[in-house]
């Protein structure tokens, strides 16, 4: 019978080495001996498994893949030193001059600016459809849509889409679904049952989950897997031990860690819906949430991360940051400390208000992170500065 997530997470692990220790020690070499020369040619024309150089492949490498895979419920990956580089990767592994790439409009900023400026540059195109629209979607694929790209949960719209329905409807146009699980991670959502062919992931957020390593991994069947290392091979994203060895120790902690955010998260929402000087809540696992019911179906709990909106527009927002005591204002998430954002001033204000507001962004839009302080704590602070950011009447008529 195969294990449980919780013990896969805990119990995969590379061999130990003649030391016999009980935790992974870190392998911190760039490259590796050969016993002769028949080893080095057998190696490098890949008659013979081994390691040749950490661009291409380090225990603590294999290790942090190897139990991602499992997790996520798949046979391969490949890891990269930042979540923008497993997304770039993907796309340049993929995708040649003329094709096209139907994406979610609600995406990372990083991932619009690949899709708007970086891409074209090498005659890749792009079209966005909504999460929430997906009657729209048929009209939007092309003849050359080779790639369709996704986030669910949306960063920072917190928009959902059908996953069962996404495999189907790319399956049927022949194009490759590429997910990226970032806000789930692997213990809340698998997109790779429900026919997707590669999930990414920004191990920086919950998968380190304590703000201090960035990391980044592309998962899916080996064959994939394989295309993605012909071009990683040469162009060099690759994570290093490191943060390999950071990453793969916190997969031990991974459940116990998300049940503590969505439960908090949970109880938080809940509670900005009921406040007065709240216009606007939007988590996965709130009644309210427009695609609730696709929620409960495809996800374990609703995160660790809602979207709202104060009364009083861009100046409430601004004084609400301000009046928080314990909150971080930061542009992470997935931290182990509670995060408030402005997406609309930070990680998204490379976009016009126009673009901002079809994706969900309004002007006054605060994104929460819920951390791993008490509840209560976290509760108290924002209550605290709902109430001391109130605008007096002559400010909210300006
Ligand atoms: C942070 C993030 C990324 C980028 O990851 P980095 O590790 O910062 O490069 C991509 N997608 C989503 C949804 C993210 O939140």
């Amino acid at each position: 019978m195969s294990q449980h997530f919780e013990t896969q997470a805990v119990r995969t692990q590379m061999e130990r080495s003649q030391h016999k220790e009980h935790s992974a020690p870190i392998y911190m070499t760039s490259s590796y001996k050969f016993d002769d020369a028949e080893e080095m040619r057998a190696l490098f024309t890949g008659e013979q498994e081994g390691n040749i150089y950490s661009r291409y492949a380090n225990p603590n490498v294999d290790e942090f893949i190897t139990k991602m895979a499992i997790l996520e419920g798949t046979d391969d990956g490949w890891a990269t030193a930042t979540g923008m580089a497993a997304i770039f990767t993907t796309f340049a592994a993929f995708l040649k001059q003329g094709d096209h790439i139907l994406s979610s409009r609600s995406v990372f900023g990083s991932t619009h600016q690949l899709l708007h400026n970086i891409l074209p540059k090498w005659g890749i195109t792009y079209s966005y459809a909504d999460l929430d629209k997906t009657e729209e979607w048929e009209k939007l694929i092309q003849p050359n849509t080779k790639m369709i790209f996704v986030e669910t949960p949306s960063n920072p719209g917190i928009d959902i889409i059908d996953l069962e329905w996404l495999g189907n409807f790319s399956k049927k146009h022949g194009a490759m679904l590429v997910v990226d699980n970032c806000f789930a991670t692997p213990y809340l959502q698998q997109p790779i049952k429900y026919g997707t062919d590669l999930s990414i992931h920004s191990a920086t957020k919950y998968i380190d989950g304590q703000g201090r390593a960035l990391g980044g991994i592309i998962l899916g069947r080996n064959e994939l897997i394989r295309e993605i290392e012909g071009f990683a091979r040469h162009s060099g994203p690759a994570l290093s031990p490191f943060n390999s060895w950071i990453l793969s120790k916190s997969l031990e902690t991974l459940a116990v860690r998300m049940d503590r955010h969505c439960e908090s998260a949970l109880k938080v929402a809940t509670a900005l819906e009921a406040n007065p000087e709240v216009e606007l809540v939007k988590y996965p696992f709130l009644p309210s949430h427009p695609q609730y019911e696709i929620a409960k179906k495809q996800m374990k709990a609703g995160g660790g991360i809602i979207t709202f909106v104060p009364k009083g527009g861009l100046e409430r927002a601004a004084r609400f940051l301000d009046a928080l005591k314990m909150f971080s204002i930061s542009a992470n998430l997935g931290d182990t400390r509670s995060i408030a954002t402005h997406p609309a001033t930070s990680t998204h204000s490379k976009l016009t208000e126009e673009q901002r507001n079809e994706v969900g962004i309004e002007q006054g839009t605060i994104r929460l992170s819920i951390g791993l302080e008490h509840v209560d704590d976290i509760l108290a602070d924002i209550e605290q500065a709902l109430k001391a950011s109130v605008l007096e009447p002559e400010e909210t008529s300006k």
